[in-house]
């Protein structure tokens, strides 16, 4: 996957609709980095300014809905997007919003391809969505979704399936794509015991099993946003599913294993070429 950024040439364009991190580590900031670097020109509808540090959130400012909505139609209409990757989503309102818009105009649904990463929490566990707007998260955003590419809390709060081994994995991918979404990705980074960091995907037939070695670091603040812009990046190159997502789990491996302290918490993943 080689940029396609070059001078006088306009790039494909990408979307993210997400959250702002002060702090410059995950959300809106951590997927422009990763679609910058990979020559992509990033478009954004911000649903919430999260106030963070490498510590934690201290506050959360949610944007009208309303005007979540009208950035996504704003670009549509005049930039256009080659696929679009949702993360922190906030409020059952604003989701419901942003469904609407994209199913206007023809995100997801077999339209423009769509990543959905149900972000419910941050590492240290600050909400980043209200506990009353996970149902409509799975209701209206996993039926429009190309992949959803929950980490195994959030499985466990989506499917009551408590992932500790490769069966249970499998369960929890069965269960997911039971919810609407064309592909689910468990992600496994965060099953202990282990020196890999195996990742399923699963399309309702086939089972792809995406490994990698597990980076020990306290520095991975970022990582799951990475991941599904980097998945998402490479779905606007045309990628298949089983290659976007090998593809990601490369470039995040790589971004863990350079990633750099911050503060004095949990830095950022570093993608590198
Ligand atoms: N802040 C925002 C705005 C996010 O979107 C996310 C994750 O999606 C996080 C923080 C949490 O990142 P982490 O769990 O890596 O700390």
């Amino acid at each position: 996957l080689l940029p396609t950024a070059a001078p006088g040439v306009t790039p494909t364009r990408v979307m993210t609709i997400a959250g702002s991190d002060s702090g410059g580590g995950a959300g809106i900031q951590a997927d422009m980095r990763t679609f910058a670097m990979l020559g992509l020109h990033a478009c954004v509808a911000v649903t919430a300014v999260t106030v963070q540090n490498s510590l934690g959130v201290s506050g959360v400012q949610t944007i009208e809905p309303d005007i979540v909505a009208a950035q996504i139609r704003s670009v549509t209409s005049d930039i256009g997007v080659s696929a679009v990757k949702t993360g922190m989503l906030a409020t059952a309102e604003i989701i419901t919003a942003i469904a609407d818009a994209a199913t206007e105009v023809g995100i997801g649904g077999g339209g423009v391809p769509l990543v959905v990463d149900p972000v419910c929490a941050s590492m240290h566990g600050d909400p980043l969505l209200r506990a009353d707007a996970l149902d409509t998260l799975v209701g209206r955003m996993f039926p429009l979704a190309d992949v959803v590419t929950p980490n195994l809390d959030e499985v466990r709060l989506i499917t009551g399936i408590d992932v500790v081994d490769a069966d249970t994995q499998r369960d929890a991918a069965r269960a997911l794509r039971d919810l609407g979404a064309r592909w689910a990705l468990v992600k496994g980074g965060h099953l202990r015991g282990s020196d890999r960091s195996p990742d399923l995907l699963f399309d309702g037939d086939d089972f792809v099993e995406i490994d990698a070695p597990r980076i020990d670091t306290p520095h991975d603040h970022g990582a799951g946003d990475t991941l599904a812009a980097a998945i998402c990046g490479a779905l606007s190159h045309g990628y298949s599913m089983p290659d976007a997502v090998a593809f990601a789990k490369g470039w995040v491996t790589r971004g863990l294993a350079s990633a750099y302290p911050l503060g004095a918490g949990h830095g950022p993943v570093n993608p590198l070429w």
